[in-house]
């Protein structure tokens, strides 16, 4: 049987998901790509490479170097450059590509969300007077914090940020979902904590945050996410039917079909 060649573009708990199944099953090759960002990431049951590609161009040279039959995109829905970069090399490069965006989060009954599209208007949501305020935005998106120095700020992400990105005087939490209800409740009432900001990254492994606010009555300033730049699904399920049905096409192909 001819196997397919798939390039997984990861960073998401949904593209580990998707890696084990390709790797499981022998009508796929593929290999994961991850940008590198992460200090210790998760070993993969698939060929691993890291870094960027070098934009679109690239990315195009890279599929067709490789013989890739079906490109997945299952970065984070706030990977907007590399989601970008991926439908227009794969269109260049005339392979099949797809990506797998976990569905946003919605507003529930008792949630205080202030919406907002970028990180730059979430500083802003905080207002004048000075806030305690939980971020949980990722170190790259802290910028816009450090020039609201009036709050004080509690920030959490995987790895700890460069120094030069921390607000003055923030307290740093490393950690790495998945976050259970009692703790974060347990964080938001140790450090006081008077509003939640976070990006609609969607999924279970950071969800808690917003029932843990929702209970103690707290505001969230909710980043939306940017559009998605090409065709999409929302599981890992639904990826992998696409991907069983590219391979068959590939094969009818093959035979002439
Ligand atoms: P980004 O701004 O969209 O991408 C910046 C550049 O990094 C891309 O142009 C690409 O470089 C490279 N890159 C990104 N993802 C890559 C991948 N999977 N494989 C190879 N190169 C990649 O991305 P980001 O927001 O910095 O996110 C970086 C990684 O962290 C992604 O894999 C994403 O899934 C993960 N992540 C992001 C967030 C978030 O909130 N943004 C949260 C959790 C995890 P070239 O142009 O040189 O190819």
């Amino acid at each position: 049987m001819s196997r397919l060649n798939i390039l997984l573009l990861g960073g998401t708990a949904e593209a580990s998901a998707l890696a084990r199944r390709i790797a499981e099953d022998n009508r796929f090759d593929g290999t994961l790509s991850l940008a590198g960002v992460t200090r210790s990431p998760k070993p993969s049951p698939l060929d691993m490479r890291t870094g960027g590609f070098g934009g679109v161009d690239g990315l195009a040279a890279y599929l067709r170097q490789h013989d890739v039959g079906a490109l997945i995109d299952a970065t984070h829905p706030f990977a907007a450059a590399m989601s970008a970069n991926a439908a227009a090399a794969a269109a260049a490069a005339s392979v099949s590509a797809i990506a797998l965006l976990r569905p946003a989060w919605r507003e529930r009954p008792g949630d205080r969300w202030i919406r907002v599209p970028d990180m730059a208007s979430a500083a802003a949501a905080l207002g004048t007077a000075p806030r305690t305020v939980f971020l949980t935005v990722g170190r790259k998106d802290l910028a816009p914090f450090r020039r609201a120095p009036q709050h004080r700020y509690v920030v959490r992400s995987v790895d700890p940020p460069p120094p030069d990105l921390l607000p003055e005087g923030a307290i740093f939490i490393a950690a790495r979902g998945p976050f259970a209800l009692e703790d974060e409740e347990r964080l938001l009432s140790e450090y006081r904590i008077e509003t939640l900001v976070t990006k609609n990254s969607g999924g279970t492994a950071t969800a808690a945050k917003l029932a843990a606010a929702r209970r103690a009555g707290l505001p969230v300033v909710m980043v939306d996410r940017p559009p998605a730049a090409g065709p999409a699904v929302p599981t890992v399920d639904e990826a992998w039917e696409w991907l069983v049905a590219r391979h068959r096409e590939a094969a009818a192909a093959r035979r002439g079909v």
